[in-house]
């Protein structure tokens, strides 16, 4: 697993997560990521050396981690090792317990490989039903036959843990309108496959609002849902923009000025927050002024997630302890943070009945726990 958790985390680990904001390339595990730059490195690809400190090092700014998102993709952009990515980062984000996950990944065209932005999503699609380690759900329900996984892996007679997937596809802020447009093309001919909406991504000081707003516009009048990148540079006329296009979520919000603060809590759209990520690229200078606790104060919709799990060494759980040390939030009160996310989900209600229950056992669970602790002192 790419994240650090120790035995004493281990209740972090348990209890049910929702993780809503990962993006696949960068979830990768760093131990994958090494021996796949190695093996490009022997056939005399790329030279090792010159990439195995990018990918060593640590603290990285947001230009940097865009820059090992480059080697990253070099590395990635081949058919079977998305699958095994896929797979992985499945199996990672299972086994901390992570019951609903929206991965997201920017299809992408190879011709030198005979790939193309659909041939991209069937690595990944492969990589959903290579998963044996849980079973794995479509996040719309009335996809394939009621109870049956996803996935073929079996383990005979033993039932497996359960987690429910949506895809959204993502649109580099590199594309143009028409490669924007052939991307929201491609998750509209993917619902039956668990995409579920699109997100708009990649570095921030790059393109322009006005070049996406019209395959936007389409997902949206076709029923996919929206989540943007918004604010992670002090860029608020796109901001504004942003924010009258009322996206069903938004991630980051690192860099708003007072009244696209003031729009925001108006709109109450759903922030994803991903403290690991703002801090490791100096979006947010210390953890301390991080806008989670004025977002918690205000009770406005909020979402913890990893962002790059891989790139970023963190997990789930590993954010979680990190919130609740950081702002002093108990653990009833964040595992009611988990819960709240079961709202934000692009997931139909049939699935958000099946999370509400699993988050239900859980605080019974944790109830009961308390209640003995509380006897035994
Ligand atoms: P992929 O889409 O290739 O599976 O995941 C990596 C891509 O996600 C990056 O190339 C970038 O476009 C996007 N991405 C990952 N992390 C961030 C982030 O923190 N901010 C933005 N704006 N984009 C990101």
């Amino acid at each position: 697993m790419a994240g650090r958790t120790g035995e004493k985390d281990d209740w972090w680990v348990s209890i049910p997560k929702i993780e809503l904001h990962a993006h696949l390339n960068g979830s990768i595990r760093d131990s994958t990521l090494l021996e796949l730059a190695k093996s490009l490195g022997e056939k005399g690809s790329i030279v090792f050396a010159d990439v195995e400190h990018a990918i060593l090092k640590d603290d990285r700014t947001l230009t940097e981690v865009f820059k090992l998102f480059e080697l990253i993709h070099i590395v990635t952009t081949d058919h079977n090792i998305l699958t095994r990515i896929t797979k992985e980062v499945v199996e990672d984000f299972a086994a901390e317990n992570v019951v609903y996950l929206e991965l997201r990944t920017t299809p992408k065209k190879n011709a030198s490989i005979g790939m193309s932005k659909p041939s991209y999503m069937e690595g990944v699609i492969e990589g959903l039903r290579a998963v044996n380690a849980v079973e794995v759900a479509l996040a719309p329900h009335c996809l394939g036959k009621k109870g049956k996984p996803f996935n073929s892996g079996c383990v005979c007679g033993t039932p497996r843990k359960r987690i429910y997937i949506g895809l959204l596809l993502s649109i580099d802020r590199r594309e143009t309108t028409a490669s924007a447009m052939e991307t929201v093309e491609l998750a509209l001919q993917m619902r039956d496959m668990g995409v579920v909406g699109i997100d708009l991504s990649g570095n921030p000081t790059v393109g322009e609002w006005c070049t996406f707003l019209p395959a936007l516009d389409f997902a949206r009048k076709n029923g996919l849902r929206i989540t943007l990148h918004c604010g992670e540079v002090p860029n608020l006329d796109e901001i504004q923009a942003m924010l009258d296009f009322v996206p069903e979520r938004i991630g980051h919000a690192c860099c708003f000025g007072e009244e696209e603060w003031k729009k925001l809590l108006e709109l109450k759209i759903p922030v994803e927050i991903c403290l690991t990520s703002n801090i490791r690229t100096e979006t947010i200078s210390s953890i301390d002024v991080h806008h989670f606790v004025d977002l918690y104060k205000a009770e406005h919709p909020i979402i913890l997630c990893t962002d790059d799990a891989g790139v970023f060494s963190t997990s789930l759980s590993s954010e979680y302890i990190l919130a609740a040390s950081t702002f002093g939030l108990g653990k009833q009160k964040m595992l009611q943070l988990a819960e709240k996310a079961i709202e934000f989900t692009f997931a139909d209600e049939e699935v958000k009945e099946e999370l509400r229950q699993i988050f239900d056992s859980a605080a019974r669970t944790a109830r009961r726990d308390d209640l003995m602790r509380k006897e035994e002192e």
